[in-house]
């Protein structure tokens, strides 16, 4: 069986691992000249961090990867802490695998360094893509055709795969914005912020923060509307006083933090409608070009990560010529999953930039009634993220998790 993989973001990455590991033959195309991520923070979820161990990773995300003591919810005006939630050690006692902070940047190039470096081709970009039951064929821009027996579309948000197999149709424009900016841990520390995950809730708008880079750098994103123009982009510069004036009225830890930002980031945040069906025939879809989504709750790269231990491991045990019914498992263990998280998220944005006084008030109270309540610490929505074992799916041994709801 020969795989071609369009995409090697962080989905497209790991499962050439899995391929590799599963020793299934392989090319990942990536129209990119490096293989690089930007200088942004992650938050990854025990789900993901388990298939990254699985994948032999343990030791590099230990010595990059960044523990919190706890997650904080957190009042935008005064800086009331609403409800704190563990996951240093409860994360790795529960579910069996740590909750870490990751710089994108540190994370691809693990995945990169353990990638065989002859499956991968940069400067290759795909043009357009098709099968016959016989065979997928990728024609490269510039010239060049590439034969396979199944093709995966790693391909981001953006996807030319779903665009031409599935549904041609753009993606949602949401009417927000994320800032983000890096501080050294000095400054950070000055302020007041410890080895915690923070979420600070305001009407209107978030902000996440988080240490990354072993506790070297501190990393935040804000999230909300935005009036005026903003195009999608990891690398374009945003204004201070811009971001000074969306947060004015926020604590001072806030507006403080955001000052002593050096270099600042502003990118249009956009998602996609869940899609009825990620496979057809020889080709599937993974990642955010199946799902992209919000980032509220952290999981659009945690999604892609699932997708391609679930994907590789259907794959691996196809029957000889059986690649469209592999694809079908695939889907059939994947879909309601991704498709959920990805609505959740955007539900999120309700959640935490509600502008109602009485809602908020009655959302914060039921913020410190769970954290009076709750036995272990983690709402239901974190244990039916948390406790999804992707192996587990595969072998239909997931039976305590399929009776978690969310
Ligand atoms: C502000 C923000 C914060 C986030 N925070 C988190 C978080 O904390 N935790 C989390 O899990 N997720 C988070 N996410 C989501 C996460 O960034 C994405 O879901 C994840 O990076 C998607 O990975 P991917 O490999 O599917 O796609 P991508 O990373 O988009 O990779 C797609 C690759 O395909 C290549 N490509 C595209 N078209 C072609 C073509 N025609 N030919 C060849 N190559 C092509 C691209 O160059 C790219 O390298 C966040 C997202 C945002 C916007």
């Amino acid at each position: 069986m020969r795989v071609i993989v369009i995409g090697c973001g962080i989905g497209g990455a790991t499962i050439s691992l899995g391929l590799s590991r599963a020793g299934i033959s392989h090319v990942v195309l990536e129209q990119a000249g490096e293989l690089a991520e930007v200088g942004a923070g992650l938050q990854m979820s025990p789900n993901a961090t388990r298939v990254l161990q699985n994948l032999g990773l343990g030791d590099d995300l230990a010595r990059f990867c960044v523990e919190p003591a706890a997650h904080y919810f957190t009042e935008s005006r005064n800086g009331e802490v609403l409800m704190k939630t563990p996951l240093m050690p409860k994360a790795q006692e529960i579910f069996g695998a740590p909750y870490y902070h990751a710089h994108r940047a540190d994370l691809l190039a693990a995945l990169v360094k353990r990638m065989d470096p002859g499956c991968v081709r940069l400067n290759t970009a795909v043009e357009s893509v098709e099968q016959t039951s016989e065979a997928v064929t990728v024609r490269l821009k510039g010239g060049g055709v590439e034969i396979g027996d199944v093709l995966i579309g790693a391909d981001g948000i953006h996807s030319l795969v779903r665009e031409q197999v599935f549904k041609p149709d753009p993606p949602r424009e949401t009417g927000c914005v994320a800032w983000r900016g890096l501080v050294p841990v000095k400054a950070a520390q000055a302020l007041g912020f410890e080895r915690n995950s923070y979420i600070w809730m305001g009407p209107d708008r978030s902000m996440v923060l988080y240490y990354v880079r072993g506790g070297k750098m501190f990393n935040w994103v804000g999230i909300g509307p935005f009036n005026a123009k903003a195009r999608e982009s990891w690398s374009a510069k945003g204004s201070k006083a811009a971001a000074l004036r969306e947060y004015a009225g926020w604590h001072s830890q806030i507006t403080d933090l955001i000052n002593g930002t050096d270099a600042l980031f502003m990118t249009a945040l956009n998602d996609r409608d869940p899609l009825e069906s990620w496979v057809a025939g020889r080709i599937g879809l993974m990642g955010d070009a199946a799902h992209a989504m919000m980032p509220f709750h952290a999981q659009g790269a945690a999604q892609s990560i699932e997708d391609s231990w679930v994907l590789t491991r259907c794959l691996e045990e196809a029957a000889e010529g059986e690649v469209a019914a592999a694809l079908k498992r695939y889907e059939a263990l994947r879909l309601t999953r991704a498709n959920r998280v990805q609505q959740q998220s955007r539900a999120a944005e309700h959640l935490f930039h509600m502008t109602d006084p009485d809602e908020i008030a009655r959302r914060n109270a039921r913020f410190a009634r769970h954290e009076a309540s709750s036995q272990e610490g983690f709402p239901p929505g974190q244990q039916w993220l948390f406790a999804y074992d992707a192996e587990k799916a595969v072998r239909g041994d997931d039976a305590e998790w399929r009776a978690m709801s969310w």
